[in-house]
């Protein structure tokens, strides 16, 4: 267990320090649990959120994507069942007065002061701000704590205009805030993240296998997505939820965890939603062959943007022995095994000198493959320092410039996991590392 934490803090110290994570409102003391992606972290969201975008949105012709506002008309949360049921038991304790999740306390004493603890009660986690210039209960919105909502109101908007027809899905990338007792775990329990979230749309199941089958392949789809981000199976465990701890909307759940470092917790879920949703909003739909009007069933994935991330990195995280330029002799490596695709930088651009002849040609290089790429310049310390540097952020490629290649034209690329080099002519280079990534 030690050596696990051990390896969380390796990692959240790595991510400041190279710029993927940084505590949020750091100058000023900073803000309970919240967390800002700097330029590499930044990258990987936005690597994350394109790949599953394409795989699931632009790649499927059953499924259409949509982005919708993140404060709703307060009828949306009632109809959802949010304002009434989206709650967290929560004790408080009497004395020093911290509150704490009831299903989360090992005793009725206070885990901070050994206080009495206060009969719990629900607390509802939606985050509640105003609108306009009046602050009254009459103004009074909510933050919405899932994107899903969002997708169910705009249903008939959707079929109107774009004419699906079922069984289709539709997805959405977003920010939802809830209202966290205990928000924790470095960015993997936080008030405000991000989801992507599919709600697949299919007709009324005759019998359980109707949607079993549907609920099937979604599974599959969900851990091809969690394999190819990089994850073993092994790393992740399917767990079906107990009846009485099912969401207020759900028939069934699978939770997706990962072991994180911390513990086995949550990575993705994937639920049954039944017609709950549609049914309380109203909204039917009709089949064009058989005139028949009816409450699709649905089908829900959905996927945090920060887990996705934080469990890309710990499965990443490798330290090893590599051979250092003395003869002989090893050191300690750190790298980030990401999948290429992933990783923030795919490409650092080294000259092996400052000087105008080499730089001339790596700076070119670096315009040209920036087309394409996200690519990183260095010029700065040792070459083994740079490829260390690289190697700690995950970068697949780095390319050497040397005095050779102002006659030759070839440059020397290397890979980061094998650390072999080989030698290839400029002109293919993006070639080469297209066809590899
Ligand atoms: P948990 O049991 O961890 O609170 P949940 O079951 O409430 O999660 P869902 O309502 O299923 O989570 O939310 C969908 C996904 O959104 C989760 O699988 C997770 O990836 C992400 N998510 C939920 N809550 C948070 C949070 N507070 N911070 C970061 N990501 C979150």
């Amino acid at each position: 267990m030690d050596n696990k934490l051990d390896k969380m803090d390796k990692i959240v110290s790595l991510a400041k320090r190279r710029g993927f994570i940084y505590p949020g409102s750091e100058i000023y003391g900073g803000l309970q649990n919240a967390w800002d992606f700097g330029p590499l972290g930044a990258e990987m969201k936005m690597n994350i959120k394109t790949e599953w975008w394409n795989r699931f949105v632009r790649g499927r012709e059953d499924m259409v994507g949509v982005d919708t506002a993140l404060i709703m008309n307060n009828k949306v949360w009632e109809a959802s069942g949010h304002i009434a049921g989206f709650t967290d038991p929560l004790s408080e304790c009497v004395k020093c007065h911290h509150r704490f999740r009831t299903d989360q306390l090992k005793s009725q004493e206070c885990p901070d002061c050994g206080g009495g603890l206060s009969e719990s009660r629900q607390f509802n986690m939606m985050l509640r701000t105003y609108l306009g210039a009046t602050e009254d209960k009459s103004s009074e919105v909510y933050f919405r704590p899932e994107t899903a909502q969002g997708m169910f109101v705009n249903f008939s908007n959707i079929i109107d205009s774009s004419r699906m027809k079922l069984p289709f899905g539709i997805a959405q990338i977003g920010k939802a805030f809830r209202n966290e007792i205990t928000p924790g775990n470095y960015i993997f329990r936080t008030r405000e993240f991000e989801q992507m979230e599919i709600e697949y749309f299919i007709p009324i199941p005759k019998k359980d296998a109707d949607w079993e089958e549907s609920f099937e392949l979604w599974r599959v789809a969900m851990q091809e997505w969690i394999a190819h981000t990089g994850i073993k199976a092994s790393e992740i465990h399917e767990l079906d939820v107990p009846q009485n701890e099912l969401a207020h909307y759900s028939k069934k759940t699978i939770d997706f965890e990962y072991d994180f470092p911390f513990g086995r917790k949550e990575l993705y879920g994937l639920a049954y939603r039944t017609d709950f949703d549609l049914k309380n909003h109203g909204l039917k739909y009709r089949d064009s062959e058989t005139g028949q009007e009816y409450y699709p069933h649905v089908i829900e994935p959905t996927f945090g943007v920060e887990r996705a991330l934080l469990a890309a990195m710990c499965s990443a995280y490798t330290e090893e022995d590599a051979p250092t330029a003395e003869d002989g002799e090893t050191d300690k490596r750190v790298v980030m095994k990401f999948p290429a695709w992933l990783a923030p930088i795919k490409i650092a651009v080294l000259p092996l000198s400052k000087k105008e002849e080499l730089s001339r040609i790596a700076r070119q290089l670096a315009t040209d493959l920036r087309k394409k790429f996200s690519v990183m310049y260095d010029e700065t310390q040792s070459i083994g320092k740079r490829y260390r540097r690289q190697d700690e952020i995950g970068t697949p490629y780095c390319i050497t410039i040397d005095f050779d290649s102002i006659t030759d034209n070839k440059v020397t690329i290397r890979d980061r996991d094998t650390m072999r080099q080989e030698r290839i002519n400029t002109a293919v280079v993006l070639d080469y590392i297209q066809s590899n990534i």
